[in-house]
């Protein structure tokens, strides 16, 4: 009988192989039928250390045995406590405020409507988002409507909402800075910024300079817009510092938080803020507090993960082995050399690489074509449309490296006998 499960991303009229995985240690899962893959991106961005680390297993464990889930309004508990003050305390400056959620669209939803109630409460309602070319922020609606139209959006389309648009800052960026400089001389000004820092995901591993998110950031401090950081993906080292805004020494207004926060191992998000941001929602009338919450708000049981993956991150060189980590990545892409392979590039802990496509888009057949080759190899690696990007676990292997770029020249080298 077939499977009643409705997969994300996922078009169940082509009949794809889905592994039934059964359990998962560092880089590798192994799935029930015996098959073993590497899993080179992570598990889509999710997995920092490596899967089932020990301590942060360990810590779910314990917190289960004491407090499962809480309601969060009005209410708190130790894990939450100790991961916002720990959390206030590696972030950016001046982020000195955690509200949690459960997802990264989440707290960029949270981010986009805690940035309108500040515009509000300060009796200067704004509501224009500023957003860039190729972003992507998550999947529910005010997240897709921040983030780049497509086909993947299509259906949903009547139902964003308007937002004005950089263009991708390709070479000194000047054009992009240019655009944002005028937009800020609307009346009145736009309410926010929301960039995803340094690199831009699953628009297509879109890499600019740290001095062009510098740039934005010090208009939006000079216009007085609000920067937010959407780190959902860049956060907890993957570009090669904890934080990608760090690249460029800025401290955003708005920074949100997910995938790595728990080191992949359960659902958590926060969205920080400044005490500006708080203060214009602190009253007493109640018609001003921040109006958002969902059930699992902060679950204890998530923080106690999340502050497992902080403690990791304290005591054991995670950033040497990040440093390491790129530097094994950068050497297998230099050696990595295809007439069908173009546009090499490389961002902390990220390689990524276009193959020549003629139809090239997000639904060209090339992308499961070279899914399905990579997944025939023993790894996972998941294309989006002709981009083939590798994100690994920063625990993986010289050997686990190896084979996933000897599958990607391969790849190539099938491509053109
Ligand atoms: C993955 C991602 C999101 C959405 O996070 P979910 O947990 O999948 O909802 C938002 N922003 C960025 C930059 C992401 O990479």
């Amino acid at each position: 009988m077939s499977s009643p499960v409705w997969h994300p991303f996922t078009q169940h009229g082509l009949g794809e192989d889905i592994p039934l995985i059964e359990r998962a240690e560092g880089a590798l899962l192994h799935a029930a039928d015996g098959r073993r893959f590497i899993d080179a991106i992570s598990s889509w961005w999710v997995t920092t250390h490596g899967h089932c680390h020990p301590r942060i297993m360990a810590a779910i464990r314990e917190q289960a045995g004491k407090l499962d889930q809480l309601i969060f309004a009005g209410w708190t508990h130790e894990p939450a406590e100790t991961l916002a003050r720990d959390l206030v305390a590696i972030t950016p400056a001046g982020l000195d405020h955690v509200f949690f959620s459960d997802s990264g669209s989440t707290s960029v939803e949270v981010a986009l409507k805690m940035a309108l109630g500040y515009w509000l409460n300060r009796g200067e309602p704004r509501h224009r988002i500023v957003v860039m070319e190729h972003s992507y922020h998550g999947d529910t609606i005010g997240a897709m409507s921040v983030g780049e139209r497509g086909v993947y959006n299509r259906a949903y389309q009547p139902l964003l909402f308007d937002v004005d648009t950089l263009p991708f800052p390709h070479g000194d960026g000047e054009a992009a800075i240019a655009a944002f400089e005028r937009l800020c001389t609307q009346n009145p000004p736009p309410a926010a910024l929301i960039v995803e820092p340094l690199i831009l995901g699953a628009g297509g591993m879109l890499i600019y300079p740290p001095h062009v998110l510098k740039s934005l950031r010090d208009i939006c401090a000079r216009e007085g817009v609000l920067f937010i950081a959407d780190e959902v993906m860049t956060g907890w080292g993957r570009t090669g510092m904890v934080f990608a805004c760090q690249h460029a020494g800025i401290a955003p207004d708005l920074m949100c938080l997910s995938k790595g926060l728990t080191g992949g191992a359960v659902p958590l998000a926060v969205t920080m803020a400044t005490r500006a941001i708080f203060d214009a929602h602190l009253s007493d009338d109640r018609g001003r507090m921040f109006f958002h919450s969902s059930s699992y708000t902060a679950n204890p049981i998530a923080c106690a993960a999340a502050n497992a993956n902080l403690a990791i991150w304290r005591d054991e060189p995670v950033m040497a082995r990040i440093i390491d980590l790129a530097r094994r990545q950068v050497e297998r892409l230099e050696r990595i050399e295809d007439p069908l392979i173009v546009g090499k590039r490389q961002l902390g802990t990220i390689t990524a690489m276009e193959f020549v496509d003629p139809y090239g888009d997000y639904l060209s057949a090339m992308g499961p074509m070279l899914g399905r080759f990579f997944r025939d190899r023993g790894l996972l690696l998941r294309p989006m449309g002709n981009t083939v990007y590798v994100m690994p676990p920063y625990c993986i292997e010289d050997d686990q490296l190896d084979a996933i770029y000897a599958a990607i020249a391969a790849a190539a080298q099938g491509m053109r006998t």
